[in-house]
């Protein structure tokens, strides 16, 4: 099964969290693997979701249209309090 790259994105969300299917998970892992566009998307989404983390109010924003708010919140580089939590492992 090809997974179209829409269909991805519709994952990802599980995908970080960790709650695909083992079978979905597998499909959405090698379309990252030759998908640079899913791959990026990947990437700021699990920034937005570092972001979020403590509400986790997280939503795929329909069609990644909009620019992403890489400046938001300002970053505190120096407030490192939630950093150390793994979210690959940490749950
Ligand atoms: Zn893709």
């Amino acid at each position: 099964m090809v997974l179209e790259c829409k269909h991805v994105w519709e994952h990802i969300s599980g995908y970080l969290d960790g709650t695909l299917d083992a079978a979905v998970l597998e499909d959405v892992q090698k379309h990252l693997e030759h998908c640079e566009i899913c791959s990026a998307i990947l990437d700021s989404t699990r920034n937005i979701l570092i972001l979020t983390a403590d509400e986790r109010v997280f939503e795929l924003p329909l069609g990644f249209s909009e620019p992403a708010p890489c400046e938001a919140g300002g970053g505190d580089a120096g407030t490192s309090r939630d950093w150390g939590r793994d979210w690959g492992r940490g749950r």
